[in-house]
């Protein structure tokens, strides 16, 4: 660790130099860094000689990002809500975001085929079930099926011809996730006037079904994935090296949402390790490499190898150049972390 104290001339008071955070930018006392800061964020596991930045990441930021891009991260994304599914977290401390989520769940079959679901811990059946997003679904035409519509999507009355759906005769309507009276009031703010006609089955029963998932991936989750990768480059690199102004537009996008003007994030399924493509390992990968123009630094990221976070850290790194290339994987299993071969 580097010493930060230094002594005064007088030798009476001992002045101690201020520390610059590596995403803020400011100078502040090693007071203001009593948090380590963990590469991967602890929602994701513990590790054994985890990797965590002592005195770079100052307590404000390391807040900030617990509250707002982890928290996320951890909540609302597909990554996040398998932590259940690979034993990173018990079904019990699920936390769902509830039916605004970025993951929308849409059934694919059953009498409740079309309706919209997202994942919640039920303390009846003691494990994470589908639970139904409050919504309306009215009758299609054409195919006899139902199309569904969340409470704020619900569309105007004159709008209906031309999607081909049908509120009025029997069974037209259908409303999951509410009660009828809201349902009325919520369909008469449209025009729409509905005679309650008795209950299907509800949700419940019907749980393991075909279920279609689509998770929108915002500017939060890829700000929280590039500090990951930015992170990982600061541990291994450090503070010196990353406080370069080559990091700058990574470091304002994950501190403060700056956009780049080129693409500092991507997404994709294309699996980091070269031996693997839909069987994988479970656990977390980090790399980092050289782009192929030989100058540009970036970095993959990928929470239970699920998707591949592409990192652009530096567009055409101007610093003294060093061997950044390097990767882990972090084994959720055993908690071990092992670094990769690079060839
Ligand atoms: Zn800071």
């Amino acid at each position: 660790m580097r010493r930060v104290g230094e002594a005064s001339q007088t030798g009476k008071k001992t002045m101690t130099a201020n520390i610059r955070c590596i995403y803020c930018q400011e100078d502040k006392p090693e007071s203001a860094y009593e948090r380590s800061e963990h590469v991967i964020p602890q929602s994701f596991g513990k590790f054994l000689n985890n990797f965590t930045l002592l005195h770079l990441v100052c307590d404000a930021c390391n807040q900030f990002f617990g509250d707002n891009l982890e928290l996320a991260l951890a909540r609302d994304t597909l990554e996040g809500q398998s932590r259940t599914d690979f034993g990173v977290k018990k079904a019990e401390d699920f936390r769902s975001p509830g039916h605004q989520s970025r993951i929308r769940i849409k059934i694919d079959e059953g009498p409740f085929k079309g309706a919209y679901a997202y994942r919640d811990y039920s303390e009846v059946d003691g494990k994470v079930t589908l639970q139904p997003v409050p919504q309306i679904g009215f009758l299609q035409v054409e195919s006899g099926e139902r199309k569904y519509f969340p409470l704020n999507e619900i569309p105007d009355k004159q709008q209906f011809e031309e999607l081909g759906l049908s509120f009025q005769g029997p069974k037209s309507i259908r409303v999951v996730g509410l009660g009828v009276e809201e349902a009325s009031k919520k369909l008469a703010e449209k025009g729409i006037s509905f005679r309650y006609e008795g209950d299907v089955v509800s949700m419940r029963e019907s749980q393991s079904i075909l279920t279609e998932e689509q998770a929108t991936i915002d500017h939060t989750i890829f700000r929280a994935t590039a500090k990951i990768a930015f992170n990982y480059l600061a541990y291994w690199e450090g503070g010196e090296f990353v406080r370069q102004l080559s990091f700058d537009w990574i470091r304002n996008f994950v501190r403060y949402g700056v956009q780049a003007p080129y693409p500092l994030v991507r997404v994709s399924q294309h699996p980091i390790l070269a031996d693997e493509d839909m069987r994988r390992r479970v656990g977390h990968l980090v790399t980092i490499a050289w782009a192929a123009d030989g100058v540009s630094i970036f970095a993959q990221v990928s929470l239970l190898n699920l998707f591949t976070y592409s990192v652009a850290l530096a567009r055409n790194y101007e610093g003294v150049r060093r061997n950044v290339v390097r990767g882990h994987f972090f084994n959720t299993y055993d908690g071990k972390i092992l670094e990769l071969g690079t060839n």
